[in-house]
């Protein structure tokens, strides 16, 4: 087996740095593990790591104060008395604004949470696929970081032979025979296979940066209604962690109105650095700045909450719609888009499988969980 990747690293949408200095790890992708997904769990039990459970505690800003919340449980206020979708479906936008006794504060979080935990744009996102997700599941909110970061994870997992800065451009196929073809620092290389996975991000399958010959033209309708949601983290480490003077034990901190509208802490663990998150339409705004700007709207933020922001000494952040072999951070479904992510997942020719977060069915699309459970799938439809 053969794994061909671009990157001169591997973990794709999982990167975990970290700071001069600290140990503790710094995920710019994917940082937590939504509920007990098993598939997670066995493959860090084998890796010899653990899961470890994060802290909850949330704060929210309102009237320059800062005052206890739970936003999951805020945002699914909206998300009761559905029946509506059973017959049609709408953009979670519509759905919101046709709802009626819902407090301002509901609609502030249940948008921020959709453009937030989905990186959904609410004009765009199907209102019946977010429902679904938000209800279906008690343990949604229950949150666990892999002991040392998805890196340990990962690393377990790179056994194969895999050929890193191997950027491929075409894919060549016919019933029984597959060749990739691409680019390794300069130089031109050819793979041949009877079966490939593709395992390539939504983002990327959207784009015209690897050309199928023959096309995807089963894919099509698939990719028009799935959509790869924009997202820029940051990661800011402070002289020392001076929210922790007044706000010990908080591990979220929310000003929905501002440009990075959450942050939070590596809780359990304490050290003195801050996630700050935009996703959907608020990553689409810090789209195209440079990072000093970046930095300085995330600062801006953080004063919302905080009145002040420390003294700054390090800053790893970066924006995964701009990043080439990623084009967005992960899926979700729009308007009609019921059955997509099946269509993306099905075989062609018993030659082509697919596999990546944005094909799995099984609950878990747009996570970790869910790429891992669909590379089992492929690898199993493909034997
Ligand atoms: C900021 C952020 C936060 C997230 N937070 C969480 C979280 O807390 N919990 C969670 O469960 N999930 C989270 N996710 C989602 C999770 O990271 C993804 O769902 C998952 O990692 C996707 O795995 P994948 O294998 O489908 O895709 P990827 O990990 O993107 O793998 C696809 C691979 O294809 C490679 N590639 C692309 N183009 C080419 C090419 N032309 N040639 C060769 N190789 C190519 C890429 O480099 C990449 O390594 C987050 C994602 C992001 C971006």
């Amino acid at each position: 087996m053969l794994v061909v990747e671009a990157r001169s690293r591997i973990g794709g949408r999982c990167w975990t740095c970290r700071f001069p200095g600290l140990s503790a790890p710094v995920e710019l992708g994917a940082e937590f593990i939504h509920g007990r997904p098993p598939v997670t769990l066995a493959l860090l039990q084998r890796a010899g790591s653990a899961a470890l459970d994060s802290a909850r505690t949330q704060r929210f800003v309102t009237d320059g104060r800062l005052r206890a919340i739970d936003a999951f449980a805020e945002a699914r206020k909206a998300m009761r008395n559905t029946a509506v979708l059973k017959v049609k479906d709408w953009s979670f936008a519509t759905f919101l604004a046709r709802k009626r006794g819902l407090s301002r504060r509901t609609r502030s979080f249940a948008r921020m949470m959709v453009e937030g935990f989905d990186a959904a744009d609410p004009a765009r996102a199907s209102a019946r696929a977010i429902v679904e997700e938000w209800c279906a599941s008690p343990q949604l909110g229950a949150q666990f970081r892999p002991l040392g970061g998805y890196s340990a994870l990962l690393d377990s997992l790179a056994g194969s032979d895999v050929r890193l800065q191997s950027v491929v451009r075409e894919i060549r196929w016919e019933r029984g025979s597959v060749e990739v073809r691409g680019e390794c620092l300069g130089t031109r290389f050819r793979h041949r296979a009877p079966q490939a996975i593709v395992s390539l991000p939504l983002g990327v399958l959207q784009s015209d940066a690897v050309r199928f010959i023959p096309a995807l033209k089963e894919k099509r309708p698939a990719l028009k209604k799935l959509a790869s949601g924009p997202v820029v983290k940051i990661a800011l480490r402070f002289r020392a962690a001076f929210w922790e003077e007044e706000h010990p034990g908080v591990a979220f901190f929310h000003s929905p109105a501002a440009a990075f509208p959450t942050f939070w802490t590596p809780l359990p663990t304490r050290v003195p650095f801050l996630i700050g998150w935009a996703g959907g339409p608020k990553a689409v705004r810090l789209a195209g700045l440079k990072r000093d700007e970046v930095v300085r709207c995330a600062l801006h933020s953080l004063r919302s909450i905080f009145g002040r922001q420390g003294e700054l000494v390090a800053i790893h952040a970066h924006d995964w719609q701009a990043d080439p072999y990623a084009r967005g951070a992960y899926s979700y479904v729009t308007v009609g888009g019921e059955g997509a992510r099946q269509a993306l997942q099905a075989p062609l020719g018993d030659t082509l499988y697919f596999a990546g977060e944005a094909t799995d069915t099984q609950g878990e699309a747009g996570t970790v969980a869910g790429a891992l459970q669909s590379g089992l799938l492929a690898a199993r439809q493909l034997i």
